[in-house]
C-alpha cells in the first residue's frame, strides 16, 4: 500500500519505538484513520505486515475500540457527550439540536459526507458541559445556539475556534484553595520548560539523584501519605516498594493518564497547562525503582494533550532531562507516549497493560499484581497522572511537610473537579480533608436558581451517591468510605432536586453497559439486564417487582466480577434505588414528576 510520506515516517518510527513491536499497533490504527478517515482493509494488511502479525490480530483489536472504525465518517465527526455531568447542563438538547440540524441519527453521516453524528460517553470536559468534540477538537459550555453557529462555520469552511484549555481550569483562584501542583496554573506558557524551570523545575530531580537512594526516595513517598489519586487510594510508596530489586528483567513506570470515569477531567489540565511536572515526578519514579523506561497512556480522545506532552518530552530530552546520565548522575531514563482509542476498562492497571501491548483491554487475573509481572511481563508500577505529579513536592518539601496538608493517612492536597448543579463548576486543589459541604458551597459556589441539593456523586459515576445530609464530612479516603461512598478520582458531580433520579440511575448503568468488556458472565449480563430495567422503568414501563429485582441484580454483581467495573456499575444503582426508592414507586404509575431529561432510547 502506497502511504503519504508523512505516515509512513510515523510508522516506521512507531515500528522501532516500543520493547514488543505489536504495541506499535494501536497508534498506527489512530493515525492512519486520522488520514484516511477509517481503517481499510488495505490499511490492515499493511499494518499486519509491518508488525508481524496476522490480520486477524490486527482485526481483533481494531474491533474492540470504539474510536477505531471501518468505515469512513463525515469529514467532521460530531461527538456529543450525553453522560451524567452533561446530562444535568442539557446534554440531550444538544443532541437532538444535533439530529434536527444534520437529519441524521446516532452514527450516521449526512449524504454529503461532510458530517457525522455520535453521541458519546464521557470526552473529559465535566466542568464545561454540555460538551462536545468534532474530530479531536473540543466545544464546552454549549448552548443550542452555539451549537448551531461552529456548525455553520464548518459549513462554510471557518472552524470555530475550540477551548484552547478546558473550561473550569482557569478560574480566578478561590482563598480556601491550596495550589500545589495546579500552582503554575495560569501563568503565561506554564507547559514549556522554560517557565517550568523559573519556577521550582527539575529541582526535586536534581536532589533525588544527587542527594537520595532509591530507598530514600520511597522512604519519603511512604511518609507522604500519598495514596493514588486515580480512585482506588493505594498508598503509592508502599506500592512502589513492592517491585522486586533483584529482578533481571527491566522495570516500567506506567502513567495512566487515561482519565475516563465520568464526572473527571482534572488530569487534563495537569497534562495540558503543566506536563514538565508529571516528566519529573516519573524519572524520580524511575529512579526510586530502578527503571529505566516509561510511558504515558494517554486516553485517545485527548489528542490536543497528547500533541502538548509529546513536545515537553522532546524539550526534556533536549535539555538533558531525559535520555542517557541524566544531570550527570549516571542515570538514563526514556519516557514515551502512547495513545489508546476509547476504551473505559483500560483505566483498569492490567486491562491498559494488555492495551499498550496492542492487544484487548482485558483485564488480567490477580496474582500476580504488575509489581512484579506487569508490562511484557516486566515488574511495572503503574500510577495516575495527580500522583505521579505530586511526586516532585514530596521529594522537594519532605514527606513529612507533605502529610501535613492533608489529614492522617491521606496526605497532601486533591484535585477536585465539580460539574453539575453548581454555580462555580470548575477544578480546584484542597487539601485532603477539606469538608465536603463547606466545598461545595463556598467552593464551587452553591446550587444555582434557588433550587435544593439534592445528591452527591464525590468522586466519579462508580461512586455510592450521598444524600445531603450525609455530606457535612471530611474529603479523604477514609472518611468518605465511612459515610458511604469513595473519594474515588476525584470526579464530583452535584445533583439539584430538580433531577429524576431514576433517569439519573439509567443514565449511569448505560454507560457501564456500554464500557463492560464482555470478559465475565456477571458483568456483562448484570449491566446489561440493570440497563434495560432502568430504561424501562423510566418509560414508564415498569412493574412493581423490578424495584427490589434493580437491587438484588446489582448486589449479587457486588465482589463477583473478574475487575472492578462490576462493583463500578453496582455501587451508584444500590445507592440510588435504596436511598430514593420512592421516585421508582412513583414511575410505576407511568409519570415522571420531573422530566429533566429524555429517555435515552427516544433520544436516538
Ligand atoms: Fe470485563 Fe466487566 Fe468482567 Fe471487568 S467486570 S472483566 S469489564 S466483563
Amino acid at each position: 500500500m502506497q502511504l503519504s510520506p508523512q505516515l509512513a515516517k510515523r510508522f516506521e518510527s512507531l515500528e522501532n519505538r516500543y520493547p514488543v513491536k505489536r504495541s506499535a499497533l494501536i497508534p498506527m490504527l489512530i493515525y492512519a484513520q486520522d488520514e484516511y478517515g477509517y481503517v481499510s482493509d488495505d490499511m490492515v494488511d499493511e499494518i499486519a505486515r509491518r508488525l508481524g502479525l496476522n490480520n486477524v490480530q490486527v482485526e481483533e483489536t481494531l474491533a474492540y475500540y470504539s474510536m477505531l472504525r471501518r468505515k469512513p465518517m463525515g469529514k467532521h465527526h460530531v461527538q456529543v457527550c450525553t453522560n451524567v455531568a452533561c446530562m444535568l447542563r442539557g446534554g440531550y438538547d444538544i443532541l437532538e439540536r444535533a439530529k434536527r440540524r444534520l437529519e441524521i441519527g446516532h452514527k450516521e453521516t449526512t449524504k454529503d459526507g461532510v458530517f457525522s453524528l455520535e453521541e458519546v460517553e464521557c470526552i473529559g470536559a465535566c466542568t464545561g458541559a454540555p460538551a462536545m468534540q468534532v474530530n479531536y477538537d473540543y466545544y464546552e459550555d454549549l448552548t443550542p445556539y452555539k451549537f448551531d453557529r461552529i456548525l455553520e462555520d464548518l459549513d462554510a469552511g471557518r472552524k470555530s475556534p475550540p477551548v484552547p484549555v478546558i473550561t473550569g481550569a482557569l478560574h480566578p483562584r478561590h482563598p480556601l484553595e491550596t495550589p500545589l501542583i495546579s500552582k503554575r496554573w495560569g501563568i503565561p506558557n506554564s507547559r514549556s520548560i522554560d517557565v517550568y524551570l523559573q519556577h521550582d523545575g527539575y529541582k526535586a530531580l536534581e536532589k533525588a539523584l544527587k542527594q537520595m537512594t532509591p530507598e530514600t526516595i520511597i522512604d519519603e513517598v511512604k511518609k507522604s501519605s500519598l495514596r493514588g489519586r486515580g480512585g482506588a487510594g493505594f498508598p503509592t510508596g508502599m506500592k512502589w516498594s513492592f517491585v522486586p530489586k533483584d529482578s533481571p528483567k527491566p522495570k516500567y513506570v506506567i502513567c495512566n493518564a487515561d482519565e475516563s470515569e465520568p464526572g473527571t477531567c482534572k488530569d487534563r489540565p495537569l497534562l495540558e497547562m503543566d506536563p514538565h511536572q508529571l516528566i519529573e515526578g516519573m524519572i524520580i519514579a524511575g529512579r526510586a525503582i530502578g527503571s529505566h523506561r516509561g510511558f504515558i497512556y494517554i486516553r485517545g480522545e485527548y489528542r490536543y494533550v497528547l500533541d502538548i506532552v509529546d513536545a515537553a518530552i522532546a524539550e526534556a530530552y533536549a535539555r538533558g532531562y531525559l535520555g542517557k546520565n541524566i544531570l550527570g548522575s549516571g542515570f538514563d531514563y526514556d519516557l514515551l507516549i502512547h495513545t489508546g482509542a476509547g476504551a473505559y476498562e483500560c483505566g483498569e492497571e492490567s486491562a491498559l497493560m494488555e492495551s499498550l501491548e496492542g492487544k484487548r483491554g482485558y483485564p488480567r487475573i490477580k496474582p500476580p499484581f504488575p509489581a512484579v509481572v506487569g508490562l511484557y511481563g516486566c515488574p511495572t508500577i503503574i500510577n495516575n497522572v495527580e500522583t505521579l505529579s505530586s511526586v516532585p513536592h514530596i521529594i522537594l518539601e519532605g514527606g513529612e511537610s507533605y502529610a501535613n496538608r492533608g489529614t492522617p493517612k491521606n496526605g497532601g492536597t486533591r484535585m477536585v473537579c465539580v460539574s453539575g448543579h453548581v454555580n462555580k463548576p470548575g477544578i480546584y486543589e484542597v487539601p485532603l480533608g477539606f469538608n465536603m459541604k463547606r466545598f461545595i458551597e463556598e467552593v464551587a459556589g452553591g446550587i444555582p436558581g434557588g433550587r435544593k441539593l439534592k445528591a452527591v456523586i464525590p468522586g466519579g459515576s462508580s461512586c455510592p451517591l450521598l444524600k445531603p445530609e450525609e455530606i457535612d464530612i471530611p474529603m479523604d479516603y477514609d472518611s468518605v468510605a465511612k459515610a458511604g461512598s469513595m473519594l474515588g478520582s476525584g470526579g464530583m458531580v452535584v445533583v439539584d432536586d430538580s433531577t429524576c433520579m431514576v433517569d439519573l440511575a439509567r443514565r449511569i448503568m448505560h454507560f457501564y453497559a456500554h464500557e463492560s468488556c464482555g470478559w465475565c458472565i456477571p458483568c456483562r449480563e448484570g449491566t446489561t439486564w440493570l440497563r434495560k430495567m432502568l430504561e424501562r422503568f423510566h418509560a414508564g414501563d415498569g412493574r412493581p417487582e423490578d424495584i427490589d429485582m434493580v437491587g438484588e441484580l446489582a448486589r449479587n454483581m457486588l465482589g463477583k466480577t473478574f475487575c472492578p467495573l462490576g462493583d463500578a456499575a453496582a455501587m451508584p444503582t444500590i445507592s440510588i434505588i435504596t436511598k430514593w426508592r420512592h421516585e421508582f414507586e412513583e414511575h410505576l404509575n407511568g409519570r415522571c414528576a420531573y422530566k429533566q431529561a429524555e429517555s435515552l432510547a427516544g433520544a436516538r
